[in-house]
């Protein structure tokens, strides 16, 4: 949906907006805002909005820290818990440029642009639409979180265990009010753990959607005295939390993945894509799945991947193609999970599947057994590898592809891997709680 600077003035009167938060994200994905008044939104639609780069995770050099908030103005929501006393407030998603006008570097909103640009030049927009999920925690009497579970509903059960079902609704009402299709709500595997989706659409829009959908989640639980995460596997021993990728190319209204003809009816281009990621993935994962905890959720076992294969329905697998066709058809990556930042995500899945299809790479047969069950010999006898085991592997098989480098560009890039290098060196070096278990008394 496109939104003209004159239906958000409407919107402002007819809602008496007091307040507008210009937001962005950084590098790593996580939401900033400066909030301004409605009297600035000339100056704001205008771009004129200045801030200290300096002072956001992999912007700027303190000698250069200038920059400047373009909004768009699709992104214009209303956020529905602000309406009270006949006020509220209003945000933009915005992209930050350079003093001189031009795309800012280190901004990844900028780098996915890239990528939608480079698919245009073959004559694809990219279609997404990501999964997202997330655990609910209680709070202490002061608000902090703690670490005991919201509900002890597993898989698809109704009341009366789901006490997060009240929150959902909440945060269902929410989502919808600010725009989002929703499709389905409901409690994922773990006790504590719940999923909310929406409609895919560009891929721009799902990392919007995606990057506003966390803040949203987040915000009601709080509402709710509850603590939303979307670390990716906050308890040992029950599912993590996955961001899966549902990715497609579209030719104008076609789908380019889909060809009825085939045996899978996926296209030429789909097995290609499919080819593309399969190739690339290891040199992605440090961008897909980012913390050290990311690779705790990588281990057999809890529908989460740990193995590089495809499959028409295997979720053991690591890319797998969900049954509905048509325009539906669509490559369903599991690794990638909430912590992740989408743009970098989005951008990073399709650049690899468009060096599939320029490549015209071939793809390996599918695994439609349970890959968690075979032996390490019958795994190595199909050609199966396994995605990186922890963060620091990861970054080596960052370093070593060029598929990040050349899809983030140098600035996100070595912005990027020095970040996640110092977090990794912080990781090595503290002593954890399993070390204390097994070594304190036994030496
Ligand atoms: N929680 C699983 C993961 O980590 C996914 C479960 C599902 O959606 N089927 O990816
Ligand atoms: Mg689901
Ligand atoms: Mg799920
Ligand atoms: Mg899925």
């Amino acid at each position: 949906t496109t939104t003209t600077l004159e239906q958000i003035i409407d919107i402002i009167k007819d809602k008496s907006v007091e307040l507008l938060h210009l937001q962005f994200v950084d590098i790593e994905g996580i939401l900033k805002q400066i909030t301004v008044t409605t009297e600035q939104l000339e100056d704001v639609v205008e771009g004129k909005m200045m801030f200290d780069g300096s002072s956001i995770k992999g912007f700027s050099p303190i000698n250069k820290s200038d920059l400047y908030l373009q909004p768009d103005l699709a992104t214009f929501a209303v956020l529905p818990w602000t309406v009270e006393n006949g006020y509220s407030e209003a945000r933009f998603l915005c992209s930050v440029k350079n003093p001189d006008g031009t795309l800012f570097a280190g901004d990844t909103r900028n780098v996915l642009k890239k990528t939608v640009e480079r698919a245009a030049e073959h004559g694809y927009t990219i279609s997404v639409g990501p999964e997202l999920e997330f655990f609910l925690f209680k709070t202490d009497e002061k608000g902090y979180a703690t670490q005991e579970l919201g509900d002890r509903a597993g898989y698809f059960e109704p009341s009366p265990h789901d006490t997060g079902e009240r929150v959902r609704l909440e945060i269902y009402r929410a989502l919808k009010a600010m725009g989002f299709t929703i499709e389905a709500s409901h409690t994922e595997v773990a006790e504590g753990q719940h999923e909310i989706n929406f409609k895919y659409s560009d891929v721009l829009t799902a990392a919007d959607l995606a990057t506003t959908y966390k803040w949203v989640v987040k915000t009601v639980a709080k509402k709710f005295g509850l603590h939303a995460t979307f670390m990716p596997k906050p308890v040992f021993g029950i599912a993590g939390s996955g961001m899966h990728v549902n990715m497609s190319f579209f030719e104008g209204s076609e789908n380019a993945f889909f060809d009825p003809s085939d045996e899978l009816q996926l296209s030429k281009k789909a097995y290609q894509f499919i080819a593309g990621l399969m190739e690339n993935v290891k040199s992605f994962t440090a961008i897909t799945n980012p913390l050290v905890n990311s690779y705790k959720r990588l281990v057999p076992g809890y529908e989460a991947p740990c193995y590089i294969a495809w499959s028409a329905s295997n979720r053991s697998a690591l890319i797998r193609i969900p049954a509905k066709k048509g325009l539906a058809t669509r490559v369903e990556l599991r690794c990638p999970d909430p912590s992740a930042n989408p743009y970098l995500t989005f951008a990073l899945v399709a650049s690899a599947g468009l060096d599939g299809i320029e490549q015209e790479l071939d793809v390996l047969a599918p695994i439609n057994e349970d890959i968690f069950h075979m032996t390490d010999e019958e795994r190595a006898f199909k050609g199966i590898d396994n995605l990186p085991g922890s963060l620091v592997e990861a970054l080596q098989e960052l370093e070593s592809g060029v598929i990040a480098s050349k899809t983030l560009g140098e600035h996100v890039y070595s912005e990027y891997v020095s970040l996640k290098k110092a977090e990794w060196n912080s990781y090595r070096s503290a002593v954890h709680a399993w070390e204390i278990e097994n070594y304190h008394t036994k030496f």
